[in-house]
């Protein structure tokens, strides 16, 4: 390695990472006419963009709203989401080629399925707009001086410092460490002296262990839609059982909701009475196996699954009400408790980070250290499963490019 190399660059900002938020930081920057250089550690921008949706790339919600957000401030969000809308995000991707489909519950993704065409778009832009992109330089400081900042990294086997007037930390969160998260942010801010709201990992399969544990297992790859909850909030979607505890949309929401040592509660029929249910069909069809009723209702697999818990084999006609209580119980509210959940190696996202009290809401940028902003991720700003995450990501950056 040689010596360290300290420049002067002609560069208005330097912005550390170059997924969602420092892409469109770099763009909307460019198209004020000012120069940023985005340093990105992997070979390539926008890992986690490419690998988003399933590779399809959720780029926004249409019901997006400050609601959608976990935060210590839940007011924080709103400044930024109302100087960058949702339909600012559409409208943007239109300019560029990238019409939206609507799938489920307002998730907008591009017509063509492909991430790959949002990572092409920041790209391009930034070619043409003569924003630079350094990739393979992983920054690890950042020092202040009399107007702006030292950045430091490690490029081609070099080390590095460049100044710069203005820094942007858009280096994400802690999820999926092979694709190159960082705790660069959060290093940063403890540096810095910033509050940090407390980490976790956010929209995150909940695990099952102990004498339950094979009971979920074999249920493994059943999908139910159910209304699932917590004494903080309730979601309307499918849950996925696995062999080592639960997954889908529904519980990677209440993931972010919930805490160590709490119970969450499902719905197995969400909208539906299996009581009055019972009722009826115990009218027209009393003869009926309950092992069958509920196969037809949920799948055969589900039902003999329930058999440890329910009289299945009783038809319907014999069964008395403790029966039909403790089938009310288990179907309206069926409580379990995850002993944890599946770590940052499958988080979407992390929960908590650089506190909002040390960012003035409407710039982004740190209350006691003019020039340098924080956007993406790293803030304490965390979105449902759904495209909001991406939606805070293009309207942090966008905010912070009017400051730069
Ligand atoms: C599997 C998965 C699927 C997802 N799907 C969706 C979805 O469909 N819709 C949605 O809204 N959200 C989705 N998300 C969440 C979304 O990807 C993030 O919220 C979003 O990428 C955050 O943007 P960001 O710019 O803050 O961080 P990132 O996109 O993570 O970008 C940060 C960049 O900084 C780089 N970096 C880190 N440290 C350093 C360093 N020290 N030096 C240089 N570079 C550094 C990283 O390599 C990275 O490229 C998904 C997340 C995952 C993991």
């Amino acid at each position: 390695m040689t010596a360290n190399l300290t420049k002067q660059t002609d560069f208005d900002a330097i912005i550390i990472g170059g997924g969602a938020c420092g892409l469109m930081c770099a763009v909307q920057a460019g198209f004020l006419g000012k120069r940023t250089l985005v340093l990105e550690r992997n070979d390539k921008v926008g890992a986690k963009i490419l690998i988003s949706g399933g590779g399809r790339c959720n780029y926004t919600n249409l019901y997006t709203s400050a609601q959608q957000f976990i935060s210590a401030n839940e007011h924080f969000s709103k400044s930024t989401l109302s100087q960058w809308t949702v339909e600012d995000t559409v409208s943007f991707f239109e300019t560029y080629g990238i019409i939206g489909k609507e799938k489920t519950l307002g998730q907008l993704f591009p017509e063509s399925d492909k991430a790959k065409d949002i990572v092409n778009v920041f790209t391009s832009l930034c070619e043409d707009l003569g924003q630079g992109i350094w990739c393979d330089t992983l920054v690890d400081g950042i020092e202040p001086v009399d107007s702006g900042y030292y950045v430091s990294f490690e490029r081609n086997g070099q080390r590095q410092t460049l100044f710069t007037p203005k820094v942007v930390v858009a280096s994400g969160g802690l999820p999926i460490p092979k694709m190159g998260a960082t705790d660069f942010g959060l290093r940063i801010a403890r540096k810095f002296d910033l509050k940090i709201n407390d980490t976790a990992p956010a929209l995150v399969p909940l695990t099952i262990i102990g004498k339950d544990q094979p009971w979920y297992e074999q249920l493994s790859g059943n999908s139910i839609f159910c209304r699932v909850w917590n004494d903080r909030i309730s979601f309307e979607e499918n849950i996925l059982f696995t062999h080592w505890g639960l997954s889908g949309p529904a519980i990677l929401q209440i993931s972010s909701y919930w805490r160590p040592g709490e119970y969450i509660y499902i719905d197995l029929l969400p909208n539906q009475n299996i009581v009055e249910l019972i009722r009826q069909e115990r009218e027209a069809n009393g003869k009926k196996m309950l092992l069958a009723y509920l196969a037809n209702l949920f799948t055969r697999k589900f039902a003999e699954a329930l058999s440890d818990k329910l009289p299945v084999d009783k038809n319907l006609a014999s069964l008395s009400k403790v029966d039909i209580d403790s089938i009310s119980q288990l179907i309206h509210e069926f409580k379990v408790k995850p002993a944890g959940d599946k770590g940052y190696d499958k988080a979407e996202v992390m929960r908590g980070g650089v506190s909002t009290d040390e960012l003035s809401s409407k710039t982004l940028e740190v209350k006691k250290m003019s020039g340098l902003y924080y956007g993406g991720e790293c803030v304490d700003v965390t979105g449902w499963l759904g495209g909001y995450n991406f939606q805070w990501a293009w309207a942090s950056g966008f905010v912070i490019a009017q400051g730069l």
